[in-house]
């Protein structure tokens, strides 16, 4: 029996009603707030994520899906879904547009070749945003309110962890201090963040191991080193933020895994599906699209992990809907399509091909979760009547099947 791949799931039954679910409110919330659909391909070529996701990222270094295809590119099937929207946004020349202001969200599939785990997978689904050509921190809180009322909807309870990581003009600085501090504690570091120290310095702010973490405890505060703009930005998104009554942190050492995000970083965590709690995180990326070849242009985004949302809600039982159809006799089945095609027209039916008794209909109905069980017997063909029963009230009759179908019409 042919398996399917390691950390890979299949998205089915309760799962992928759960899936639609979350998709289908955080696009209609997404909506809401002024963001359009946009579905860009699964595989890109490899260099978009080398340039946007950063060749010193986790992401590039080590858990790239990447393979040549029959005309010798090099393809990588997407880790995340900012590189792809931003690609589209140069491409199609709307970083040339005046105003330049577009705001998309995507849903669909990420593929990082990761150590699996609970919650941690080879291939995962993500709903994201981005907003583009908005300099002005209100996006950046605008943006973390939206996935605040995704979560409040689906009943999902979150701690939400903010840090400005600064600027062109401030973050080089706070580096270079940071790398001042770090390097008589290099050999306590763990290999990655040796590595990190070279590459990409404030990414050791976020490692989990114990021995880094215990070097880092006294490490200079990015938020205690902001050039006057972020500094003020920063001060604007918690005051809104304290405004709005959604509850914060300030992690400085929440620095984002990822190259091209500057000023606002945000994460919200959830502490009841284990180890892998993050569960949306995002920020500002004003750099990306100049990255990308695009005329400069402010952006600010997010992802949410739809799998980990998965394991926090429960969907409310749905109602009872639709037609079940069933024949007493095997020659009132054609009787039986005619109704079910008029009515799949406009609502949900489900026939049994084969004569049962009215015994073995209802519990079929009722297994279906359907509103009404229909049947048609030797009685009603020859009257030209079907019987019908309401599973919610329990009430039933017998309707002239012409009737009945102009009802359903
Ligand atoms: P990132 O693109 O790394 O910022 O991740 C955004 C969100 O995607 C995280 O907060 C997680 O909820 C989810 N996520 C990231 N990696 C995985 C993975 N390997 N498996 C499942 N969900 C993931």
């Amino acid at each position: 029996m042919i398996q399917k791949l390691k950390y890979m799931n299949d998205i089915v039954d309760d799962s992928a009603t759960k899936y639609n679910y979350i998709v289908n409110l955080a696009s209609e919330v997404a909506k809401n707030y002024g963001f359009k659909y946009i579905n860009t391909p699964i595989i890109e070529m490899t260099s978009l994520f080398k340039r946007s996701v950063g060749e010193s990222s986790d992401i590039v270094n080590k858990e790239m899906y990447n393979f040549t295809d029959k005309g010798d590119r090099d393809i990588c099937m997407r880790p995340e879904g900012t590189a792809g929207v931003v690609r589209h946004f140069v491409e199609s020349k709307k970083d040339r547009q005046q105003p330049s202001k577009f705001k998309y969200f995507y849903f669909g599939k990420m593929y990082r070749y990761e150590r699996g785990q609970k919650g941690r997978y080879r291939e995962f689904n993500q709903f994201g945003c981005e907003s583009f050509g908005e300099p002005s921190v209100l996006e950046d809180f605008m943006i973390i309110e939206m996935i605040s009322t995704i979560f409040d909807k689906l009943n999902i309870k979150y701690a939400l962890e903010i840090n400005s990581i600064g600027c062109d003009s401030c973050m080089p600085v706070y580096k270079d201090n940071l790398v001042k501090f770090l390097e008589p504690k290099k050999d306590a570091l763990c290999q990655d963040c040796q590595r990190r120290l070279l590459q990409n310095p404030m990414r050791v702010l976020d490692c989990k191991n114990s021995s880094c973490q215990e070097q880092i405890a006294n490490a200079p505060k990015i938020t205690n080193n902001l050039c006057e703009s972020c500094d003020s930005d920063f001060k604007q998104l918690v005051e809104l933020l304290d405004n709005s009554g959604i509850e914060y942190n300030i992690n400085t050492n929440l620095v984002r895994g990822l190259d091209y995000y500057n000023k606002t970083a945000f994460e919200f965590v959830s502490k009841e599906i284990g180890s892998q709690g993050a569960i949306a995180g995002g920020g500002r990326y004003d750099k990306l699209v100049e990255f990308l070849d695009g005329k400069s242009t402010p952006a600010v985004g997010f992802a949410m992990g739809i799998e980990r949302l998965m394991m926090l809600i429960d969907i409310p039982k749905e109602s009872r809907d639709g037609y079940y159809l069933g024949a007493l006799d095997a020659n009132a089945l054609s009787k039986i399509l005619e109704a079910s095609k008029k009515i799949r027209i406009n609502s949900k039916a489900y026939v049994e091909y084969g004569a049962k008794n009215l015994k073995g209909h209802l519990k079929n109905a009722d297994r279906f979760n359907a509103k009404y069980c229909a049947v048609i017997g030797e009685e009603e063909l020859q009257n030209g009547t079907i019987w019908v029963k309401n599973l919610e009230d329990k009430s039933q009759d017998v309707i002239d099947f012409n009737e009945f179908i102009k009802s359903i019409g």
